[in-house]
């Protein structure tokens, strides 16, 4: 199976932007279903907000709801569909 390390090399931001709370204007929010999530960590490495946080290799990746800006790139390049976008004015 391919995983993020077999990914060619891309430019991104090694940092978000502390200062811009993004998801304060987010319309959609990324959803992980662990019961799907292989761990292969695509969604880390396609998120141009740096939003997708895996602290240890083998664990959950895990969504950084204040700077994630809702774009959808994680859902779309998931291999598996364990991200759903979810509308934020749907969640209680
Ligand atoms: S959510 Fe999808 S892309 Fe992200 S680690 Fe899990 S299976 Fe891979
Ligand atoms: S929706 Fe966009 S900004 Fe948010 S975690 Fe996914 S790729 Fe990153």
């Amino acid at each position: 199976m391919e995983t993020y390390r077999d990914l060619p090399q891309s430019t991104y931001s090694l940092q978000t932007t502390e200062s811009v709370r993004t998801g304060t204007w987010r319309t959609f929010r990324p959803i992980i279903d662990t019961k799907k999530c292989t761990r292969c960590y695509t969604c880390w490495k396609f998120c141009p907000d740096v939003s997708i946080e895996v602290r240890e290799e083998g664990e959950y990746p895990r969504v950084d709801y204040d700077h994630c800006k809702g774009c959808g790139i994680c859902a779309n390049e998931c291999p598996t569909g364990a991200i759903e976008m979810v509308r934020e004015d749907s969640i209680c």
